[in-house]
């Protein structure tokens, strides 16, 4: 036996294990989908490794689960590509997982509950010590000249390793020791499978429970559409996301030309927080010929569809292409591009056929699929799916389109009005807009500062250019008749000229170099004054910037 050595978990692990360890989440049995999710991905790691060489592997890809109930244990045990001393304490010792290590962070914080924390994250291998009073995983990397090595910790401050003498095989073994309040249950074979089947049922490697293989590895995406049910939709949907939810929506579809593949796409009900944690936690997995070649791949889908999950499967790539040489791959830009328009069709299907339920979908996703104003390739599409408010609305939650606004247009209308505030009550009462409410010409409402960025890419819609309301050319307004009467008198004497240019000019001494000019105008029918910005003096763009670094 080799020396055994001690070594102090790195701080956030700690921190992360104190959260695990005094938990209490009910849903304790996800520690088992977390590591037959590793083996899982240790098996891929495995084939990969194995094709990529041109070998064979004597072993067959698979993960067994055991139980001792007298000595309370379960143990679960892989053959895939193990660990050497160094992945070892790299992987479990640190935190690889950027998820986890939001988590804690968001844990800290004290915002959300630790359970829907828990339940939302996939909490990785250390999700076990919600189960265990000790683990041991002993591993073998397939690394030639990798010896076999124990690692051994209470998930406490520190965790022991030991190298083995005696050879093994390639794989990872690992030994729960189960707390007192857990054992039984998790010592049940029966219940045991239970777990596998609800968490585990379409991992793409056989799991054995006792001796009874209990995993029925399905391609879902590879069966003829009509043969599948919504509960068989909704169970891989539950399987791929752990979104305890049904999908909101469903693509299931089949491609020849001009390449082929299959795609099984899924909308959820809910957006991941696009700045945080969704971010990374975005990407349809990638497989050739029904095996795994990436999991969540950032190529197949831009950042605007990253609310999409899903699979994607190609017979036209080889096996063994590497995940490096995926990225500027013409075929993976064909698939993409098909993707896209799919994606973009099916909205836009759903947004004629039922509003209210694209309205849905709106609120769920709206805010990260605005950032489709950069794909210019897809432009025309993009420009039918955005949702605003709009002074023609009843309230802040309605929605309308550049289509829908130009249905209500004036005749000879030729410009769709906007204009940004904070809030619909802030723009409703803003003196800039009293013309446009004077003469009832619809204004869309902005209340993001990323809506501003899509007017400007977008700059026109079928024909009417697109105009912030701040910078509307008055003559092509004064065409439009005052539907709300003005109080102001036709036209001033000329003792009320010399009265107002009195004024003016007194204004604009006071003022100062604080403003260009002081003049008067017809924009306004109730507000005394209002500020207006010189055409061309301070850009929009950089009205934006400073508002932005102002927040
Ligand atoms: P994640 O799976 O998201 O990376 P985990 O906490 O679940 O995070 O696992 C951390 C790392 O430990 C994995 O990335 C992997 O490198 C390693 N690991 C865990 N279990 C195994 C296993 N059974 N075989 C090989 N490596 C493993
Ligand atoms: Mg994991």
């Amino acid at each position: 036996m080799g020396k055994k050595t001690t070594h102090k978990f790195k701080a956030e692990v700690s921190q992360l294990l104190d959260i695990l360890v005094h938990s209490l989440y009910t849903n304790k049995e996800i520690f088992l989908r977390e590591l037959i999710s590793n083996a899982s991905d240790a098996l891929e790691k495995a084939r990969f490794k194995t094709q990529a060489e041109g070998a064979a592997d004597e072993l067959a890809p698979e993960i067994r689960i055991t139980a001792d109930a007298e000595a309370k244990t379960l143990t679960v045990t892989d053959t895939g590509i193990g660990m050497t001393r160094d992945e070892l304490m790299r992987n479990i010792g640190t935190i690889a997982h950027s998820g986890t290590a939001e988590l804690a962070r968001l844990a800290e914080e004290g915002k959300e509950s630790l359970d829907s924390l828990i339940g939302r994250f996939g909490v990785g291998f250390y999700s076990v010590y919600m189960v265990a009073d000790e683990v041991d995983v002993t591993t073998k990397s397939m690394d030639a000249a990798a010896k076999a090595i124990t690692w051994t910790s209470d998930g406490r401050t520190d965790y022991k390793l030991q190298e083995l003498d005696e050879d093994r095989p390639h794989g990872t073994e690992i030994t729960v020791h189960l707390k007192e309040d857990v054992a039984s249950q998790f010592t049940n074979l029966a219940h045991i499978k239970q777990v596998v089947k609800k968490h585990s049922n379409f991992i793409n490697f056989p799991i054995f429970v006792g001796d009874e293989r209990v995993n029925t590895i399905q391609a879902l995406w590879r069966e003829p559409k009509f043969q599948i049910k919504p509960e068989q939709y909704a169970e891989f949907y539950q399987f791929l996301t752990f979104d305890p939810d049904e999908p909101f929506d469903t693509l299931h579809t089949s491609v020849d030309a001009p390449v082929q593949f299959n795609a099984l796409m899924f909308i959820p009900k809910h957006g991941d927080d696009p700045f945080g944690l969704g971010r990374e936690n975005r990407g349809l997995d990638l497989y050739v010929r029904r095996v795994l070649i990436e999991k969540q791949n950032k190529d197949l889908l831009p950042e605007y569809l990253g609310f999409v999950k899903g699979v994607v499967d190609t017979e036209d790539l080889p096996l063994n292409i590497s995940r490096e040489t995926l990225q500027d791959n013409l075929l993976m830009r064909k698939i993409s591009s098909t993707l896209v328009k799919q994606v973009l069709d099916h909205l836009t299907k759903m947004a004629k056929d039922d509003a209210d339920r694209y309205a849905e979908f709106w609120r769920a996703h709206g805010e990260l699929f605005k950032a489709g104003y950069m794909d210019f390739l897809n432009k025309d599409k993009f420009a039918g799916l955005v949702r605003f408010n709009s002074s023609a609305l009843d309230d802040d939650k309605a929605l309308t389109s550049f289509a829908d606004y130009i249905t209500r247009a004036k005749e000879g209308q030729k410009e769709i009005y906007y204009a940004y505030g904070p809030s619909r009550q802030a723009l409703s009462l803003s003196p800039h807009l009293e013309v446009f409410r004077r003469k009832h010409v619809e204004v869309l409402y902005l209340y993001e500062p990323i809506d501003e960025f899509v007017m400007d890419a977008m700059r026109e819609f079928d024909g009417c250019t697109l105009v912030s309301a701040e910078h509307a050319d008055m003559a092509k307004l004064d065409k439009f008749e005052d539907v709300e009467k003005a109080e102001r008198p036709e036209a001033l004497s000329d003792e009320q000229k010399t009265e107002l240019d009195t004024l003016l000019k007194r204004m604009k001494d006071v003022l100062g170099d604080a403003v260009t000019e002081v003049k008067a105008s017809t924009r306004l029918s109730e507000s005394p004054v209002c500020l207006a910005n010189p055409d061309g003096n301070v850009t929009s763009s950089m009205d934006k910037i400073m508002r932005v670094m102002s927040k």
